[in-house]
């Protein structure tokens, strides 16, 4: 039998311009976790945000943990936190021994919902709490609904961190996801939209705060002829290697956000037939950037997510579920979860429904045609079996 090269969900997708930066590292010597092209990589990131400065750092998960330690976040403080998302968005609220809160997403972006986090605000109000902070994700590339956010959180007085490790590139009426909180955060991990491997970023207007933060990422290193130490610091910066390859991805992102696209378009116009699928919606005013492909299988329709998973997987096709909240984290059980209305909460529906489908900027039309082909194979029998089930 012929082997079949395996389809990854979404793989580094180098430009091949990143040898020459990496290059231009070695012969400058700069091999260290600081230098020219960290500076370089920054400012190109926070000029394409439109915010005014960068911190370049290890990982999307420093970058939220320094936002924390940066606003101030205590032991024993609570940090509202979106419950559909990644568990690294809410790990570093751990790391502070604050208390996370959970809020539910709504139907529309799949995000927070702005109710679940109105009640949330009106409880913590009522116990005499404030929360310290909230972290917004914005989930596949696509934004939550920024305005209402903003302004129930303006209204609270509370500053907002935009989890934006999936949303580079994606805009919310014009402005660049991640620029509109307080602070930003962007993830260059192997799997996201661009990557320097392994990476992050805090984004800000408040030049202060990230000075702050290169310096708390450096070991919190004084300004003396010493090693003199007065704050507790990290060993979170970025190295002058990796900014390289980011300043060579930076080049292109604009075309990966094009591709994902057209990716996410392909598999619109071959499968919108197939009853009880339904794609990730793209809100009003809002550009996704179409990080991964993401649709939810209706209830009914017979076949689940984990049954279209092991159909694609013999054809050595890796899909995935849509995150799993966190508030159903056995890690996080003790901790309060808001949600809008009665009944099952969205953030769960979309994780029982929900299901992630290859979306490397590298895959060929070929390999996409091969994923959709066994997604009719599967989807045809089981919806065929439902409909004549529901007829008879
Ligand atoms: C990838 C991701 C992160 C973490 O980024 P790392 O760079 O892997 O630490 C945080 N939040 C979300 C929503 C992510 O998808």
């Amino acid at each position: 039998m012929k082997e079949r090269k395996r389809i990854y969900l979404s793989p580094p997708h180098m430009s091949g311009k990143e040898y020459m930066k990496i290059e231009e590292a070695f012969k400058s010597n700069w091999i260290a976790p600081l230098g020219p092209l960290v500076n370089e990589f920054e400012q190109v990131v926070a000029d394409y945000a439109g915010v005014k400065r960068g911190a370049a750092l290890s990982s999307g998960t420093a970058a939220i943990h320094l936002a924390l330690k940066l606003i101030g976040v205590q032991k024993g403080d609570v940090v509202f936190c979106s419950t559909l998302t990644f568990v690294a968005s809410a790990n570093p609220i751990l790391y502070e021994q604050a208390t996370p809160i959970f809020i539910d997403s709504e139907r529309e972006t799949w995000n927070m919902c702005p109710l679940a986090l109105e009640k949330a605000f009106v409880e913590a109000k009522r116990l005499g709490q404030k929360p310290r902070a909230v972290i917004v994700v914005h989930l596949y590339g696509q934004s939550a609904k920024m305005d209402d956010i903003v302004a129930l959180c303006e209204a609270y007085d509370v500053p907002i961190i935009e989890d934006a490790a999936e949303s580079l590139g994606a805009l919310y009426k014009g402005r660049k996801s991640g620029s509109i909180g307080r602070f930003g955060v962007y993830s260059f991990n192997g799997n996201k939209i661009i990557t320097t491997s392994g990476g992050g970023m805090l984004v800000s207007d408040d030049e202060e705060a990230i000075e702050h933060c290169r310096f708390l990422a450096s070991q919190a290193r004084e300004r003396a002829m010493h090693y003199e130490h007065q704050e507790m610091g990290y060993n979170y910066r970025m190295s002058n290697l990796l900014a390289g390859v980011g300043i060579a991805q930076m080049d292109v992102l604009d075309e990966r956000v094009e591709q994902k696209r057209r990716i996410f378009q392909r598999y619109q116009d071959a499968l919108s037939e197939v009853e009880g699928l339904h794609f990730m919606p793209e809100y009003q005013g809002t550009k996704s950037n179409r990080w991964l492909t993401t649709l939810t299988i209706d209830h009914n329709a017979q076949i689940s997510p984990v049954d279209i998973m092991a159909a694609l997987e013999k054809e050595q096709i890796e899909a995935r579920r849509v995150w799993k909240p966190l508030h159903q984290q056995p890690l996080f059980r003790d901790y309060p979860f808001y949600t809008a209305a009665k009944g099952t909460p969205e953030s769960e529906l979309l994780f029982e429904t929900g299901l992630c489908l290859p979306s490397g900027t590298s895959m060929t039309d070929t390999e996409q045609d091969r994923i959709i082909d066994t997604l009719h194979d599967v989807l045809r029998e089981k919806t065929f079996t439902s409909s004549q089930a529901a007829r008879s």
